[in-house]
């Protein structure tokens, strides 16, 4: 398991690593973010967004839980928060393997539903504009995918 972290120091440099991020990715790849309230989880998927070609403004999706995006892949972003106490799989699934990259908020709330490969991402707010991401690969694909970003933007 392949793990690396990096600081940012306001949100446009979080944006920054997420839009690297998005060059690195492949069809079908899912992404988890973890972090508090204000962490930065919808911060980092505007960079992603930004990344995969789309124009589109990217807002929290927490009252829908899924929005869908196209761009050079189609980009399924989703918010869990609203599922903390709910068992209901509202067809997580077939996102996960579809064609397009699913970018998932607060995961943790839909473990059962999360597949065992995938990259998972968590923003540790340091102080109010400084952040640590910490990015762990599950699985050799996304070991690839987080070299091809250190590559990219040195560990
Ligand atoms: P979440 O989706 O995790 O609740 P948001 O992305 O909506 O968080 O909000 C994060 C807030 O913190 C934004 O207002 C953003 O501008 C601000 N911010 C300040 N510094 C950073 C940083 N280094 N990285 C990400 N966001 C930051
Ligand atoms: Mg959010």
């Amino acid at each position: 398991m392949k793990s690396y972290h990096y600081s940012t120091n306001d949100a446009e440099e979080t944006m920054q690593i997420a839009e690297e991020l998005a060059t690195c990715v492949t069809p079908g790849s899912v992404i988890t973010l973890e972090g508090d309230l204000g962490a930065g989880k919808t911060t980092f998927t505007k960079g992603f967004a930004k990344g995969l070609g789309i124009k589109r403004a990217v807002s929290s999706p927490t009252f829908t839980i899924i929005k869908e995006y196209l761009g050079n892949l189609p980009l399924y972003h989703m918010d869990a928060y609203r599922l903390e106490y709910s068992e209901e799989d509202i067809g997580f699934e077939e996102y996960f393997e579809a064609e397009g990259v699913s970018i998932i908020e607060w995961a943790s709330f839909i473990s059962d539903f999360l597949p065992e490969e995938r990259l998972e991402i968590t923003i540790k707010k340091v102080s109010e504009t400084e952040r640590v991401l910490q990015i762990t690969a599950k699985g050799t694909s996304y070991e690839d995918i987080l070299e091809q970003l250190a590559g990219v933007k040195g560990e």
